[in-house]
This record gives C-alpha cells, structure tokens and sequence, in this order.
C-alpha cells in the first residue's frame, strides 16, 4: 500500500508555519499593531508632558496648554490601544478559523486507516487551534511595540539623567536573564499540555465508544482512573508552565520595584545636591514605573509564541498522516452505456502491512447479476469491498470498475457509482431523513416510501413518535442492529448505485425480514449490480455466481449446484455454521 504523504508544507519549520497563519491577515496585523505603537508613543510621551505641566506650576504661573495636551494624549492614547486591541483580536480569531478549517479539509481528505485515534484528532482541532491565536496575532507584533517602549523609554531616561539609568540597568539585565531560562521551560510544558489533552479525549472517545460494554464490564473504574491519569498528567504540565511563567513575570515586576525604590533613594539624593530637578526626578520614576508594561509584553508574547509553536508543531502531525491517493490526471469518464456496473479483480494482491491479505485475486461480476462472496472470516472479503472503494490499492493486480482500473476513475465520480451497506453500519446522529438522503439527491417522497417499503421500514417509521423526523444516533432513539442494517439498506438504495455492495448486510435480520429483503433484492437486481457478503445459504442460493475465498485466495467459483458438486471445501461450507441453513 503506498503512502501519499503531505506537501512542501511539511517540510516548513514550525515558526514558518506560524507566521504564514498570520500573512494573510498582514493588512489588519500592520494596522492593529500601528494603532498600538501610536497608542505606545502617546503613552511616552505622557511622563513629558506631565514634566512641562509640574515645571509650569513650579514657575509660578500655570499654563493650559500642557495640560490640555495630557488630556488630548491620554484619550488618543485609550482610542488607540482599543482599536488596535479589537483589530488584532480580530485577526486572532481569524487565525483560529483558517487553521480549523485548513485541519478539518485535511482530515477529511485523510485514508480511513489513519482515523484510529478520532479523539487526538479531534483535539487539535478543537484545542490546538486556539492556541494558535495569540501567537499568530499579537504575539507577532506586540512585542515590536514592547521593545519600542522599552528602547524609547531607556533612551528618554539616559536624556533625563543618565547616572540614574546606570543604577536601573544591572536590575534590566538580571530579569532578561530569568525570562531567558524560563521561556524554553514554558515552551516544553506547554507541549505537554497539549500532548496530555489529546491523550484526554482519547481515553474518552475510547471509553464512551464503548460505554454499553464498559459498564457491563464493570470497567467504570478503571476507565475512570485511565483517565484520571491523562488529567493528572495535563496538571503537571500545567503547574509546571505556571512555575515559570510565574517567576518570570513576578521577578520582573519585582524587580521594576526594587529598581523604583532604589532610583527614589538615589535619585533624592541627587535632587538635594542640586543636580537634578524634582520635575526630572518625577519624570524619570514615571518612565521607570512604565517599563513595567513593555517588559509584560515581551514576557507574555514570548510565552504566547512557544504556546502558538507547540500548537503548530501538533497540527503539522496531522500533515503527516497517510491521506487518499491523489486523483490521476486526465482522467474523464464518459456516460456509461448500461445501468448495471461491472466489476473485476484481476491478479489483485495487496496486505495491510508486511502480511499479504489477498493474495492474487481473479473475479469478476457482471452486469446486473447478484455475485455472494463466501469464506470464513478474516480471509479478506471486506478487503475486496474496500479496494473496490479504493480506499486502498491493491499491491499488485488491478480492480476495475465498468472495465477501468478504479485508480484512472475520479475519486467521487467512481464512489458515486456504488452503493455501500458496510458490516456494522452506523447510523449518523441526526434525524431517520437526514439518514436515509444522506449523500442522495433530490429525493421525492415517493421514493423514500418506496424505499420504506422494500426494506420494510415503513411500519417503524409510523410508529415512531415524529415519524422520519425522529432524531437517531448520539442523544436519539436507540435502534436494533436489524434496524441499522435496513437503514444501511435503504440509504444505498436512495442514491440509485449502479453497482450495490453489501457487507453482511441481512446477518442481524430475522428470517421474516431476511426473506422479504430477498425479494428486494431481486427487484434491486434488474437495475442494479448488486454483490453480497454473505454468511446465510438461503442468501448464497439466489446468487447468481458464488465466489469462494479462503486464505485470501479465490477458492472456487459457480452457482451454487456447480459449486456443491465440484468443490468440497463450499460442501463443507454449507454443512457448517459457516453458511448456516438454519434461519435465526
Ligand atoms: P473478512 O471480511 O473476510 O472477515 P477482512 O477483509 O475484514 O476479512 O480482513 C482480512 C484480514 O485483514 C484480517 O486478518 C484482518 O485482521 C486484517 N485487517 C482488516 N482490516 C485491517 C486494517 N484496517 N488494518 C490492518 N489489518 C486489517
Ligand atoms: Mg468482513
């Protein structure tokens, strides 16, 4: 089976990736953050302004003019900084929607095979994602203003006096130093976070999928402390980012304090030798005080980063798993002559991994007949169905659908031909209508009771309470394995296949309904190829050829008088449980 892995985008490094979530919203991104920076800019200003306002009273005479200015910059400063707030949200929430969406496309285009853990994919998508704002918006550009505040301000503090600065630098030095430790701390924590919530909704998908089984297991506990695990698991993790995270910033905002005090001190000190103002003083400690905020920034933007890398790294797993072989170029199908599709295995081998399943396998249905396959289980007939999907390819052989290899068919076009009853038909959670025209088109109600009728529904469906509006599946009524499998029935039927596939389709059914589903079967005949895996003689005696398959090999093929007087192996076959006569 071969692999089709992802594209270039693969191969991107992770802060690539982060930032192209962000390119195409770079026209809000540029005007958020420069509403922010003019916002930063009127709040540097502010310590200035306000110096001019205390030099005016201490002149004796007080001018409106600076304090006029004050108000015009604080509220220029608040505008700002919520407009820009709003726009970068904005893009933040676009960032979430594209990545859902990109992911969701992604999965959908996944092989069946890579669907074994739903519960971890569902995760990235759902929590993974979220955290992918912060980082693709502000995170990208806040910073930018962090450090511009951070620089201006220093700079306009050296301006102010620079002995002063000298004091506050060896504090500035040390906190870069504890965020310097802690952010790859918090960046590892935080893939464990995620790690340990998608181990959380595995666990549960696993126990609730189950859930009938768990409780008549007694496994309730054991499910419990399985999942206690995973959240005890996600509290470590998360306790250890909060360590750092908490030290980084409380370090910080100690230090700006110790740094205050320290600026006080000295700065009093200066004042009574007369070489600085009391206004110059005042300024500077306002600037001082400031710097609390860009250092914020930096420290939260670069926290939000490592969270926003660990979160794409997580959603590039999702590249990597096998999805459907591409469609093959130039591939175009004409109107196809007859209503009935043919079908034909020819030298087909292919295995899941290195234990070859099918091993050469020659067959073909023809148009408009019924085709049983038989065989003990495990021995690869629902294999044959799912190549005949082409939900994989055969190692070797070709399977041909209408006397064309099924990879030359376009992927839809060639599913649109064929109608699919798989062995444990699901219902999907939503009405009976919604299940029954799922997939079809345009289907009148005549034809829905029609299909009613042939599959024998019609007396459930009127004693249910809101008829085919009744919802079904996750949070509805509860339906018998018979009643699925006629769903199943009824729902392939509904999108007129030229070729019908049935895995076990009748095998729940009860000897009434199995023979009433016999007649449709051969009303369904005359339009429709139909092929059947089948475990009941009663079934395999109406079929017009029989395929026998054992380990994997075409064993024997006839009707059933030719295969009863030819082959022992299909004598055996009906004498045991296997094909069993007896109606359940
Ligand atoms: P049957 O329908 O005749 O009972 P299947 O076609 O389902 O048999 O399976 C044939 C063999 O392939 C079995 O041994 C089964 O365990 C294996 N098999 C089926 N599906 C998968 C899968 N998705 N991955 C790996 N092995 C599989
Ligand atoms: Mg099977």
């Amino acid at each position: 089976m071969s692999a089709t892995t992802g594209d270039v985008r693969t191969r991107l490094p992770a802060w690539r990736l982060l930032v192209s979530h962000s390119l195409p919203h770079r026209g809000r991104l540029l005007a958020g953050s420069g509403l922010n920076l003019v916002g930063t800019v009127a709040g540097l200003a502010q310590p200035l302004v306000a110096k001019q306002v205390i030099d005016s009273i201490g002149a004796g005479g007080m001018s409106w003019s600076p304090v006029l200015a004050l108000v015009g910059l604080v509220l220029l400063g608040a505008l700002c900084a919520a407009w820009g707030t709003y726009l970068l949200e904005r893009v933040a929430a676009s960032v979430v929607r594209r990545a859902r969406g990109n992911l969701i496309t992604r999965i959908m285009r996944l092989r069946v095979d890579a669907m074994d853990r739903p519960g971890d994919l569902i995760s990235r998508v759902t929590s993974d994602t979220t955290l992918l704002s912060g980082a693709a918006s502000q995170a990208l550009v806040e910073p930018l203003s962090g450090a511009l505040m951070l620089v201006g301000g220093i700079t306009l503090m050296a301006l102010l006096d620079l002995p002063l600065l000298a004091v506050t630098a060896g504090i500035l030095v040390l906190i870069l130093g504890v965020v310097g430790l802690a952010m790859p701390r918090i960046s590892h924590a935080q893939q464990g976070v995620q790690r340990s919530v998608g181990e959380i909704t595995t666990a549960l998908e696993r126990a609730l999928g189950a859930f009938r089984t768990v409780k008549a297991s007694g496994m309730e506990d054991v499910e419990t402390s399985r999942l206690g695990d995973a959240v005890d698991q996600a509290w470590r993790h998360t306790v250890g980012a909060a360590k750092w995270a908490a030290l980084a910033r409380v370090s910080s905002g100690l230090s700006i304090q110790v740094a205050f005090l320290t600026v006080l001190g000295a700065g009093a000190a200066r004042v009574a030798s007369g070489d600085l103002s009391v206004s110059s003083l005042v300024a500077f400690l306002l600037y001082l005080f400031n710097l609390g905020q860009p250092i914020a920034t930096l420290v939260q933007g670069a926290t939000e980063l490592q969270v926003g890398l660990a979160a794409v790294r997580r959603m590039r797993e999702v590249e990597d798993l096998p999805v459907e072989a591409a469609e093959r170029p130039a591939a175009t199908v004409e109107k196809p002559v007859y209503r009935q599709a043919t079908a034909a295995f020819q030298k087909v081998s292919f295995g899941y991994g290195e234990e070859p399943v099918l091993r050469e396998v020659s067959f073909t249905v023809a148009g408009g007949e019924v085709t049983a396959i038989v065989g003990a289980s495990g021995t690869g007939k629902t294999t044959l169905f799912s190549l005949l999907e082409r939900f994989y390819e055969p190692s070797s052989g070709i399977v041909t659908l209408d006397g064309r290899d099924v990879r030359q068919w376009p992927l839809a076009e060639l599913r649109r031909q064929i109608g699919y009853v798989e062995q444990d038909a699901p219902v999907l959670a939503g009405t009976l209508r919604e299940n029954l025209c799922y997939a079809a088109r345009a289907v009148s109600e005549q034809e829905l009771a029609d299909a009613l009728t042939r599959t024998r529904l019609t007396e459930f469906v009127a004693n249910l309470p809101d008829g085919l509006e009744t919802r079904i599946g996750h949070r509805g009524t509860t339906l018998s394995g018979g009643q699925r499998q006629r769903i199943a029935i009824a729902r392939a039927l509904l999108r007129r296949p030229r070729i019908l596939l049935m895995d076990e389709a009748t095998s729940q059914l009860d000897a009434a309904n199995e023979l009433a589903l016999r007649e449709t079967m051969t009303a369904v005949a005359k339009t429709t190829t139909v092929v059947m895996i089948a475990h009941r003689l009663s079934t395999v005696m109406g079929a017009d050829r029989i395929v026998v398959l054992e380990g994997g090999r075409v064993r024997a093929g006839g009707t059933h008088e030719e295969l009863l007087a030819t082959d022992g192996f299909y004598r055996e076959l009906v004498g045991s449980q296997l094909l069993s006569a007896r109606r359940t």
